[in-house]
């Protein structure tokens, strides 16, 4: 069986003229699969009877199932619980800005890169979702909030980098014409940093938004919260960044959780500035977001902003990341873990 929704306009076409059905319905089928987000063949009412019948001995369909949705009381924010065909758990995030709707996705189900502060490692990797998978959770929050998904952001469970072919098949996916037709340059990827991985994306070229998690600006710091840091160095991810620059024309974003007592310092601004100033690039502050199984802290408010001001003495471009959903687990991987502990 062949996976419809990951299938591009062409492999599509491919499958179909290859079964002598004519060109035309690859166009309807992709329009219902991509434009109008149908859950199956049996809502695509311009194909006759027998055709949706073939075509479900052909094709599997992919639509995500809604397990939970949390509303947030503050911002408008929206947390999404799906769960896949084979009945793993994903989570996705709603978030409503003057500028539109942006949705944060998953690309894994788990996480296997072990950041001592994420709550969606804390299990390790079941699978890589597949482009489907990862479309498909935009798909239904659009299709059910009937509001336009103007932005996506890859910052939820997972490591994109690491399931490299089917994130950049859902790129493609999601910005073709044909489809939702989102922008690139509306698209982030964020990565902890997979060195090679990130130059094999600067070569295709792509206009998405690369943003680093960073979080430590020496080494050392770096391999206390971030176990990907004793394989790449931060000159390494320079470079890497520098690099993607070059071949994109695209500006970096780097994250930066900050906790409590850990990379909060002075001397941490003062070298995360020398970072910043090496690449175009834009930092975005994040106060770590406390889970329970870990005991770090958010640095309190005025050491956040004292932060914020030493980078900007040091001309560079940073914002604080607002906090939205703080009411409903809005930290990765937060209320999949719940939902997986109380099954337990
Ligand atoms: N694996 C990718 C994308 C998923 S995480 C990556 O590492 O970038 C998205 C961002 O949220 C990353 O910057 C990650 O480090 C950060 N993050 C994860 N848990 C967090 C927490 N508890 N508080 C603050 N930021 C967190």
């Amino acid at each position: 069986m062949i996976d419809l929704k990951s299938l591009t306009y062409e492999e599509l076409l491919e499958e179909l003229l290859g079964r002598s059905l004519p060109k035309f319905r690859a166009g309807q089928i992709y329009e219902w699969t991509h434009r109008k987000l149908v859950e199956g063949f049996d809502e695509m009412t311009n194909l006759s009877k027998d055709l949706r019948e073939q075509c479900k001995q052909i094709f599997t369909f992919t639509t995500l199932k809604m397990v939970d949705r949390q509303v947030s009381r503050f911002d408008g924010t929206e947390k999404y619980l799906f769960a896949t065909e084979d009945g793993n758990m994903m989570e996705s995030v709603l978030m409503r800005y003057h500028h539109g709707n942006s949705v944060c996705i998953s690309s894994q189900i788990g996480c296997r890169m072990g950041c001592r502060f994420c709550a969606s490692t804390l299990d390790g990797l079941t699978r890589n979702l597949t482009a489907a998978e990862m479309l498909d959770q935009i798909y239904r929050i659009q299709k059910m909030t009937g509001e336009r998904v103007s932005n996506v952001v890859i910052m939820g469970t997972g490591e994109p980098m690491d399931n490299f072919d089917n994130v950049v098949r859902f790129i493609k996916l999601l910005s073709d014409e044909r489809g939702l037709h989102i922008s690139q340059r509306n698209i982030t990827v964020s990565t902890c940093g997979l060195v090679p991985r990130m130059r094999q994306l600067a070569d295709l070229k792509l206009q998405i938004t690369l943003a680093l998690s960073l979080h430590a600006a020496t080494d050392e710091k770096r391999k206390t919260l971030m176990p990907i840091a004793n394989r790449y160095t931060i000159a390494q991810l320079m470079e890497a960044c520098g690099y993607y620059f070059e071949q994109t024309g695209r500006r970096l974003t780097f994250e930066y959780s900050l906790v409590k007592g850990v990379n909060d310092t002075k001397e941490d601004a003062e070298l995360l500035s020398k970072l910043a100033r090496q690449v175009m690039s834009h930092v975005n502050l994040i106060p770590v977001n406390p889970i329970k199984e870990r005991d770090y802290e958010q640095p309190d408010t005025k050491f956040v902003e004292a932060f914020k001001k030493r980078l900007e003495k040091n001309h560079v471009n940073v914002t604080i990341r607002r906090e939205m959903g703080r009411d409903i687990d809005g930290a990765c991987g937060q209320l999949r873990k719940r939902h997986l502990d109380t099954e337990r």
